[in-house]
């Protein structure tokens, strides 16, 4: 039952949270959906689960035009710039800007819907060729850049590490992206510089990615159980 699998979950972050000291109220919970039928995502929302996570924006439409209103979208696959309008009309919130030129294509559809986004941006921490994200120092140059792009609210940062087969593996990487999100917030370069969304962890290593501060914790297999497109990851939890 995706009741049970959900309320599980929920009290595994809350006593990990309470075990380092921090609000469990700060931690949410996005349910990354891709491949998941709309069936069994209204399960998840009557289980009372809100935010949902896509990451292929053909697959994602359809799903968000028929579920309740009230449900909160994450767009958190590789977005290009011939696709912003659609984005920007579908989701509320952005997790993967990695470049000036889909920032300001976001910015200018939301501002033709008279909306406003929520984005984080996307660093490549682990420096890993094959994947999207700015790498850590071009960070602040991004932000910087952003400032003028009204319609968004850049409200903290993303991050994919490299994936190792023990959850501990991450700790560098989530550690490094929590240590980045104060330098910037320092700068004032955030939304919000008082608290930064840090979008980290999934179904293998949420448990580190909350040590390590994520506010956000990306989570597929471990809700809604292995999916057709696992071919080189497998989850233990
Ligand atoms: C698929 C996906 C997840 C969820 O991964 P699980 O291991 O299934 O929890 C999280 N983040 C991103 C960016 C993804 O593509």
């Amino acid at each position: 039952m995706i009741g049970d699998t959900l309320a599980h979950i929920r009290a595994t972050v809350r006593e990990i949270a309470e075990r380092c000291g921090r609000n469990p109220e700060t931690i949410k919970i996005v349910a990354i959906s891709k491949h998941v039928s709309a069936a069994t995502m209204q399960m998840a929302q009557e289980c009372g689960q809100i935010i949902f996570g896509e990451s292929y924006l053909q697959e994602a439409e359809p799903k968000i035009k028929q579920l309740p209103h009230a449900l909160q979208w994450h767009f958190i696959g590789h977005l290009q710039s011939n696709k912003a309008a659609v984005a920007a009309e579908l989701f509320q919130v952005i997790e993967t800007i990695d470049r000036l030129k889909i920032a300001q294509a976001l910015h200018r559809h939301a501002g033709c819907l008279g909306k406003t986004l929520d984005v984080l941006i996307q660093v490549n921490v682990g420096r890993e060729p094959q994947k999207s994200g700015v790498l850590q120092e071009d960070a602040e140059q991004l932000l910087r850049e952003m400032q003028q792009l009204t319609s968004l609210h850049v409200c903290g940062l993303m991050t994919i590490p490299p994936y190792g087969e023990e959850p501990e593996a991450s700790r560098p990487y989530f550690r490094a992206l929590n240590q980045l999100a104060g330098q910037l917030a320092e700068k004032k370069l955030f939304y919000d510089n008082e608290t930064v969304e840090l979008s980290m962890g999934m179904s293998g290593d949420f448990a580190v990615a909350i040590e390590e501060g994520a506010t956000l914790i990306r989570i597929g297999t471990a809700i809604f159980g292995e999916r057709m497109q696992k071919t080189s990851q497998l989850i233990s939890t």
